[in-house]
């Protein structure tokens, strides 16, 4: 099946083959056609899947290339991030279309969005809080919308948005079609489902709380004390130019993200207390490759979307074992090669257990020979540790086979380039990468510095 099949039209192919998209996945073949076909539909689809894709597509399609006077479509979003990317992907999309979109959200000034609702929108992306400010203050006219979007639902519902939910709703007069994304499908879900959807025809792409094959998922047993002496050398040693790792806590992504700076690894945190500037700023620089560690709390990375992201990395493991299907499915994302490293403390033990029961097998053990993981020994920084060395001698030690064995997509990158320096890179991984094209960068860009 080719795009040109599901019935797109050329300006919308146009910015598909820019993308470096050959084919559609599993979830853009059946989604796309029944948008088009004007269906409500249940979707289970795990971010990583090109899912927005498979959403904004058709509706793109469907809104054609005139801007109208009313808003036509809403998508709503559990996260900032998430809204922004999913508004990012429209313009993408539609690139070589005039159709306008919005893209609404707390933690920022209202004057920009209600200037732009002011100017005209054909498509709204929006967090519901936010937008249930505007609408009670009558900022926005939301009655030509005919499509609604819940974009991962599952999240939504975590969050409590569902009362939040309801009210946009209720601004909602004219919706014909309604569609809804969710990593699962819970009991809640469903009964969500039932009350805001028409004869939902039901998507389940990927089999639910498998994660994608192509992530490289390992376990490294190491005592709490010794976690970020033990990342810390991973990263330096492999040359980790990209890593997107979890904490369980804000305060412990504040501590993680310190650390690691101190042990020379650029990295910055982002949380829910961030300011929204602060996390657009984090994310924007971690996307351009000029940050190596993000450390992110599970809601504030929910949705995050990189492109062929390497590395992710667990260092405290979630007690919701479905958090960790959604934070390993940041990497590996469209067929992308990607590693995925769980750090586990003996305390952990009981998460671990919970976690393989619903992927269903045991994750692979790896070990770290260079760095002692054992309670009580010394402290990143005293003699004879590791991470002293000097820049030279951690390229060296780098292609030691200790080091390359356990990091499959790392190694890969390190034996065409044996030689490589992290600077050299970036520009590497950006030409390969499927969303690497020019336009794209540039609208990235200016993504980062979306504040409406
Ligand atoms: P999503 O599941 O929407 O978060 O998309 C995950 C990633 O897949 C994004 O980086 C998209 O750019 C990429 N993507 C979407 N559709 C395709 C496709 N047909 N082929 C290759 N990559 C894609």
């Amino acid at each position: 099946m080719s795009f040109q099949e599901l019935g797109l039209s050329s300006r919308l192919l146009n910015a598909i083959e820019d993308q470096g998209y050959t084919q559609p996945t599993a979830i853009q073949t059946r989604a796309i056609p029944a948008v088009l076909g004007g269906t409500d539909i249940l979707a289970a689809a795990q971010t990583g899947t090109g899912k927005t894709a498979a959403f904004t597509l058709p509706l793109l399609e469907k809104l054609g290339d005139k801007p109208q006077k009313k808003a036509r479509v809403l998508v709503l979003t559990p996260t900032r991030e998430l809204a922004a990317q999913v508004a990012e992907s429209v313009r993408t999309y539609g690139a070589e279309t005039k159709l306008r979109t919005a893209v609404v959200y707390g933690g920022v000034g209202y004057q920009p969005q209600i200037k732009a609702f002011r100017q005209g929108v054909d498509l709204i992306v929006a967090t519901p809080g936010r937008l249930l400010d505007h609408l009670d203050s009558h900022n926005v006219d939301l009655s030509g919308v005919d499509t609604l979007v819940l974009d991962e639902a599952d999240r939504m519902l975590d969050m409590g948005f569902i009362h939040d939910i309801r009210r946009v709703l209720k601004y909602l007069p004219s919706v014909r079609q309604r569609l809804m994304f969710s990593a699962t499908f819970s009991k809640d879900i469903r009964k969500l489902a039932t009350s805001i959807l028409n004869k939902p025809i039901e998507i389940d792409v990927a089999p639910r709380n498998s994660a994608a094959e192509s992530v490289d998922q390992r376990v490294l047993m190491v005592e709490k004390s010794r976690k970020r002496a033990a990342l810390s050398h991973l990263i330096r040693e492999g040359n980790w130019v990209q890593v997107l790792i979890f904490t369980r806590t804000k305060h412990g992504a504040n501590r993680l993200a310190k650390q690691l700076a101190e042990d020379g690894i650029s990295a910055a945190a982002l949380h829910g207390n961030k300011s929204q500037n602060a996390r657009t700023r984090a994310l924007a620089s971690f996307k351009q490759l000029d940050t190596q560690a993000l450390v992110a709390t599970d809601i504030a990375a929910r949705g995050i979307d990189i492109d062929m992201l390497p590395h992710v990395v667990n260092f405290d493991l979630p007690n919701v074992p479905e958090d960790y299907v959604h934070r390993i499915g940041r990497t590996g994302r469209a067929g992308a090669d990607g590693q995925a490293l769980s750090l586990v403390g003996p305390d952990e033990r009981k998460y671990l257990k919970d976690i393989e029961k619903l992927v269903g097998g045991q994750i692979e053990r790896m070990t770290l020979p260079d760095i002692d993981l054992r309670d009580g020994e010394a402290e990143p920084g005293e003699v004879n540790d590791p991470l002293k060395r000097s820049k030279n001698q951690n390229n060296t030690a780098s292609q030691n086979k200790n080091s390359g064995k356990h990091h499959r997509g790392n190694a890969k990158t390190d034996e065409r380039h044996p030689d490589k320096s992290n600077a050299n890179k970036p520009a590497q991984r950006r030409r390969n990468s499927p969303g690497g094209g020019k336009r794209n960068r540039q609208r990235r860009g200016r993504a980062g510095q979306d504040t409406r």
